[in-house]
C-alpha cells in the first residue's frame, strides 16, 4: 500500500513498534524525561527559543488553542485563506466570538503581502493576522517570511497555522518573527495522528494574559504551569509520544536542512514527473507549489472517483481528492514525512497505467 495522502503518512518500522511499549505513570519520571526530550527537539525544529507545547489532540485542537488562547470575543482578527484550512482558522476564530476580518485570494495562488499591508493601513484595529502556511488543501505554500515582514512591522500579533510545513518546509518561527505555530504529530514528523505542538512567543504571553476566550483543555497557561513539572496538565497520548520521541530523533540525526533539502527535491521530482504524464498543476505560478503536496488539476472529462478507485483497488495507491469547492477538480499527491523517491515512482507508474482507462491519452515520453 502507498499511502499518499498529506496525513496521516506512513511511519517508519521502528516508530510503529516504538507504540507496543507498556504504557507508564505519565506523572513519573521515566514520562517527564521523555516529555522534556520531545520538546527540546521540537524546539529545535521549529527553529524556536520560545515555549512549546505538546497537546494531546489533532491538529485542529492546536488551531483552536491558537484562537482562545490569545484573544478575547469582539476582537478584530484578519484571517487570511487561499484554502480549505484557512477558512477553518476563520470558521474557528467567529465561533469563539471573534471579529474576523477575511482575507481571500484565490485558491490556487498564495497571499499576497502588499494586499495584507494595506489591510493592516485600513483597520488599525486588527490586533493580529493568521496566515496558513502550507494550504494542504490546494498544494500553495505561502511565502511566509515575506509576510511576517509585514505584520512584524505593523506590530501584530502573528499566528500561523504550520500544520503540513514545519519540519519539511523551512519556518524559521523566531528568525521571522513567527509568535504562535501549529503543527501536529502526522503530518511531517513520520508519527501516526493524537499529538499536535504550538510554539508561544514572549509577545504571544502578554496577550494571552488578557485574553478572554472560554478556554479550559487547550489553556496554555495549565500547559506551561505542568511542563515546569515535566508533566501534561491532562493525560497525554502516551503511545504517540514513544512513537515521536523515535522520529523526532531520526529527524534530527539527518539534520534539519538536510530535510528541508529533500523534500524540496522531492516537490521538485514530484511536480516534474505529473507535468511528463500531460497533468498540469493547480497551482498558477509553480514558484509557489507546494514542496509536501502536489495538486493537479482534473483532466477535462476525467471521472475523479473512478480515475482515484482504480489506484486505490488496482495498485494500491490511496491519493486525495480536492477539499471543499475543489473536491471533484483535483487530486493530491503528498510527499511529506516517511516518503522516498520509489513512494513516488510507483505512484507515477500507477497514475501512468490508470489516466488512458479513464479516458485519458498520456504521453508517450516517460519510460
Ligand atoms: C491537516 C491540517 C489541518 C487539520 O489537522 P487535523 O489533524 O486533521 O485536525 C489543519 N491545517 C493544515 C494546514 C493541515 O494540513
Amino acid at each position: 500500500m502507498n499511502l499518499r495522502i498529506p496525513g496521516p503518512t506512513p511511519v517508519p518500522a521502528d516508530v510503529l513498534a516504538a507504540m507496543s511499549r507498556q504504557m507508564m505513570n505519565h506523572r513519573g519520571p521515566e514520562f517527564a524525561e521523555i516529555l522534556a526530550d520531545v520538546t527540546g527537539r521540537l524546539k529545535r525544529l521549529f527553529q524556536t527559543e520560545n515555549d512549546l507545547f505538546v497537546l494531546t489532540g489533532s491538529g485542529t485542537g492546536a488551531m483552536e488553542a491558537a484562537i482562545v488562547n490569545f484573544f478575547s470575543p469582539g476582537d478584530n482578527i484578519l484571517v487570511t485563506s487561499i484554502g480549505a484550512f484557512g477558512d477553518r482558522f476563520a470558521t474557528i476564530g467567529k465561533a469563539f466570538g471573534a471579529n474576523v476580518e477575511r482575507l481571500d485570494f484565490d485558491w490556487d495562488s498564495p497571499v499576497d503581502p502588499l494586499v495584507v499591508e494595506s489591510r493592516l493601513k485600513a483597520n488599525p484595529d486588527i490586533k493580529a493576522v493568521l496566515v496558513t502556511h502550507n494550504e494542504t488543501s490546494t498544494g500553495v505554500t505561502n511565502n511566509l517570511a515575506s509576510i511576517a515582514k509585514v505584520v512584524n512591522r505593523y506590530g501584530k500579533l502573528f499566528v500561523v497555522d504550520a500544520i503540513s510545513s514545519v519540519g519539511a518546509i523551512d519556518l524559521q518561527t523566531d528568525a521571522w518573527g513567527c509568535d504562535v505555530v501549529v503543527t501536529c504529530s502526522q503530518k511531517s514528523w513520520m508519527a501516526p495522528p493524537g499529538l499536535s505542538m504550538i510554539s508561544v512567543s514572549p509577545k504571544a504571553w502578554e496577550t494571552h494574559a488578557v485574553a478572554k476566550m472560554p478556554r479550559y483543555y487547550w489553556d496554555v497557561s495549565a500547559a506551561k504551569r505542568y511542563l515546569e513539572i515535566g508533566q501534561t496538565p491532562w493525560t497525554p497520548a502516551v503511545s504517540i509520544f514513544y512513537a515521536l520521541q523515535i522520529s523526532l530523533a531520526a529527524l534530527e540525526e539527518r539534520g534539519l536542512s538536510n530535510v528541508l533539502k529533500y523534500h524540496r527535491e522531492l516537490g521538485e521530482y514530484t511536480r516534474a514527473g505529473l507535468k511528463a504524464l500531460g497533468l498540469d498543476l493547480f497551482a498558477k505560478d509553480e514558484r509557489f507549489a507546494s514542496d509536501v503536496v502536489t495538486a493537479v488539476k482534473r483532466p477535462e472529462g476525467m471521472d475523479l472517483k473512478a480515475f482515484l478507485r482504480k489506484l486505490r483497488v488496482e495498485h494500491g495507491v490511496i491519493l486525495a481528492a480536492g477539499q471543499a469547492r475543489l473536491s471533484d477538480s483535483i487530486f493530491r499527491v503528498a510527499h511529506l514525512g516517511y516518503v522516498n523517491k520509489a513512494d513516488i515512482d510507483d505512484t507515477l507508474v500507477a497514475i501512468k497505467a490508470v489516466l488512458p482507462e479513464v479516458g485519458v491519452p498520456v504521453p508517450p515520453i516517460r519510460a
